[in-house]
């Protein structure tokens, strides 16, 4: 197993009151949905998605709910962590016309998704969701990439009030769209894989991560996948059999919670 690489966090930047992205300088050939091992010094070792990947720096977007995040959110510029992968496999990129679903937080690894499907001259269609207005973060990010951005909130504050998961059926209804590619909270990644037909569909299935290379079997979904080595992105055909899929997921103890 790789021992972290301690990085200097080069730029903080705050998206919203409780979500902060640090870019740093590590020079390692990731993809859009794969994920890294984060060292928070003296606290713990948390898996966090790429949200920003340029040649020589890399980027992640985290929202303080915890001990740990609370305690990397207290970090800023000049401040070290300790960084381990890229592991997990990315996203697989098929048709011309893609629709990508990010709720909360997932919206962070979904903009480095559009980014690369822009640069393969794919036509992008996003759907980004939160509950309010000031948690929707990224937004102008995403519209500079020239992708087609519909918003929706849980209140109407901002865009088409409701449920992520709607705005995207209607799109699904009303476009020819090749290929889904979903991270969010799983009740919202689960309602547009129903909604959804064969349509080919990605999701990003978080799993409680302890090691996230495989070995000590914590994340373990379906019949014996390991989400840090077998996902975290899985497709329709492997979703479909994997039964908990927005039904539930295990603690840290290994005890299983309802979602
Ligand atoms: C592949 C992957 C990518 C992720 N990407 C992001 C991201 O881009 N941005 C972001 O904000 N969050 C992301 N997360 C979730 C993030 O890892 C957890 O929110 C974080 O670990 C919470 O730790 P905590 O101590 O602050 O909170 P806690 O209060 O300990 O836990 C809060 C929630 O986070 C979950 N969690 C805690 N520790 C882990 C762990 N080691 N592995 C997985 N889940 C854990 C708990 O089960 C609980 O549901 C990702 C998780 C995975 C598995």
């Amino acid at each position: 197993m790789d021992t972290p690489t301690i990085c200097i966090i080069d730029e903080s930047i705050k998206e919203t009151k409780d979500i902060k992205t640090f870019i740093f300088n590590y020079d390692k050939k990731t993809n859009p949905g794969q994920f890294f091992m984060i060292w928070i010094p003296g606290v713990d070792e948390i898996p966090m998605s790429v949200s920003y990947i340029k040649e020589k720096k890399k980027g992640i977007t985290f929202r303080s709910i915890g001990d740990a995040t609370k305690a990397l959110f207290k970090l800023d510029k000049d401040d070290q962590i300790g960084i381990r992968g890229p592991y997990g496999k990315g996203f697989d990129y098929t048709g011309t016309h893609l629709l990508f679903v990010g709720g909360g937080t997932g919206i962070a690894m979904i903009a480095p998704a559009i980014e690369h499907a822009l640069k393969m001259k794919k036509k992008v269609t996003c759907v980004l969701g939160a509950k309010k207005m000031d948690e929707l973060f990224f937004v102008e990010r995403i519209k500079d990439m020239r992708a087609t951005v519909c918003i929706s909130t849980d209140d109407g504050s901002c865009g088409s009030k409701g449920y992520a998961s709607d705005l995207a059926s209607n799109i699904i209804e009303t476009n020819d769209i090749d290929a889904i590619y979903t991270c969010g909270p799983e009740p919202m990644m689960r309602a547009v894989y129903e909604n959804s037909k064969n349509i080919p569909f990605q999701a990003s299935l978080e799993r409680y991560m302890k090691c996230g290379v495989g070995i000590c079997g914590q994340c373990c979904v379906g019949e014996g996948l390991r989400s840090c080595i077998d996902g975290p992105i899985f497709d329709r055909k492997t979703l479909q059999k994997i039964k908990d899929f927005g039904v539930w997921r295990r603690d840290a103890s290994g005890k299983k919670i309802f979602i």
